[in-house]
């Protein structure tokens, strides 16, 4: 078996991937990026829409520019020290010997690193997974595989199409189909509130004058062979059918955006996974519990964009090369989860470390702030607030705290404060 070796692994070679393998570099170590598609880019390949990059590279860049952009400056194909093993499937990893195995259409390889950077990203939740009744039909796509045959396979998924979920994939798909020349009935959603970024549901609904419906889900689907049509179903808060508020849609195409879930199997009995995110728990320098082992992306959890995943790259990437010339991991601190937060990453905190939060409260707010104090009961100082406004589920939150203002001896905790 081909063995390799070098200070910095990087497995996947999405943006929090290609992230990871520039900052590892850029501090020296030796890096190799394994991915199993034959290039890298990841999730970003078939995202032909634009919107990319406005953070890092103060653009609208399409998802194949901003994966472009990001290997020129990681120099991907050009630095000697950095090299990209594409075609190659991780398969297993033995923790004792710091050693991956590879599956490759030439056998298999191993390679040995002193610190790994895990940037699986994540898997798309599947039609099986809902428990929707009815007729075992063809039509039925995840948003992502909708997305790769339209975009990089130029094929129609059908003619007639109702999407389920309105998160920003169900939003971009919605206009995409619509652009294709497919019939976009409506985008259904089970909750009393969409759940994309504001500027999708301008651009790819309100647009293309595209119905949203609210609180409706899909309670059957039926079909001979190939989906005819879809029955439609308004729930009440507790996501329970209303007895007559069905309805019938003449499609034979229903495309399913319910959600990603962190890639984490060939971590599973490595590391931390959060049972309720089920990403992998990581600290403010994304080091998980393994010391040698680093995350980022959408493996520790959903993001809304890939400034954010590629900068989470950049932190990883560095904090793996450190490690693996030998500086010592720093102490990790939990970060107390307050009133209605929904997503919080990192969840633990590192005294002498900036520290960057990503945030999603747990249901809407019309005016509310994300505070963030330290110290206990009356005693608790704000250390870092948002101005009040809108606060939704589908937006994402980055607060960054200087390492200066964060006193070690303190509980940290973060919560979100509804304003009158
Ligand atoms: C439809 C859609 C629209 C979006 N729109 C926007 C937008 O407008 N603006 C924006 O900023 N962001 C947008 N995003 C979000 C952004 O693109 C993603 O959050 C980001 O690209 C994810 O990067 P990642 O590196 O975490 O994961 P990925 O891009 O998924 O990369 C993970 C990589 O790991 C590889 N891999 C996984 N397991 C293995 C294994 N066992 N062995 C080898 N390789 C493996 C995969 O093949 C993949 O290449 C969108 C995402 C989607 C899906």
């Amino acid at each position: 078996m081909k063995e390799l070796s070098f200070d910095v692994v990087v497995l996947g070679a999405g943006g929090a991937g290609v992230g990871a393998a520039l900052a590892a570099r850029a501090e020296g170590a030796t890096v190799a990026i394994v991915e199993r598609l034959d290039r890298s880019g990841g999730i970003l390949n078939q995202c032909i829409h634009d919107g990319f990059g406005l953070h890092r590279y103060k653009e609208a860049l399409t998802g194949p520019e901003f994966a472009a952009r990001l290997n020129t400056e990681a120099k991907l194909g050009s630095d000697p020290g950095l090299t990209l093993l594409t075609g190659r499937f991780v398969r297993d990893i033995d923790p004792e010997a710091r050693r991956l195995i590879l599956v490759s259409e030439s056998g298999l390889e191993a390679v040995t690193c002193k610190a790994l950077v895990y940037a699986a990203g994540a898997r798309e939740r599947p039609f099986g997974s809902l428990l929707i009744p009815g007729d075992r039909v063809s039509g039925i796509f995840t948003a992502g595989v909708a997305q790769r045959l339209v975009n990089l396979d130029n094929r129609l998924p059908g003619t007639r199409a109702l999407i389920l979920g309105s998160g920003d994939i169900g939003l971009i798909m919605a206009r995409r189909l619509t652009l294709e020349g497919i019939e976009v009935r409506a985008v259904l959603e089970r909750l009393p509130y969409p759940g994309g970024l504001e500027r999708n549901l301008a651009q790819c609904l309100h647009d293309f004058d595209i119905p949203l419906l609210l609180s409706t889900t899909v309670a059957e689907v039926r079909g001979k062979g190939r989906l005819e049509e879809v029955v439609t179903v308004q729930v009440d808060e507790n996501h329970n059918p209303i007895k007559g508020t069905e309805r019938s849609f003449a499609v034979d195409t229903l495309v399913l955006s319910v959600g990603l879930v962190p890639s984490t199997t060939p971590v599973m009995d490595l590391v931390t996974v959060d049972p309720r995110s089920r990403g992998v728990v990581v600290d403010a320098i994304m080091g998980t519990n393994r010391d040698w082992v680093f995350a980022a992306g959408n493996c520790t959890v959903i993001y809304d964009l890939v400034d954010y995943v590629t900068d989470e790259g950049i932190v990883a990437g560095r904090s793996a090369a450190r490690f693996a010339r030998g500086e010592p991991r720093p102490e990790r601190l939990p970060i107390v989860r307050g009133r209605d937060v929904g997503v919080m990453n990192p969840s633990l905190w590192c005294p002498g470390q900036d520290l960057t939060l990503f945030l999603r409260p747990a249901r809407p707010f019309a005016k509310a702030r994300w505070v963030v104090r330290q110290g206990e009961g009356s005693s608790a100082a704000i250390i870092r607030e948002t101005k009040a406004e809108i606060l939704t589920p589908g937006e994402m939150e980055r607060l960054k705290i200087p390492a200066a203002k964060l006193d070690p001896s303190k509980p940290l905790t973060v919560e979100v404060v509804p304003d009158a």
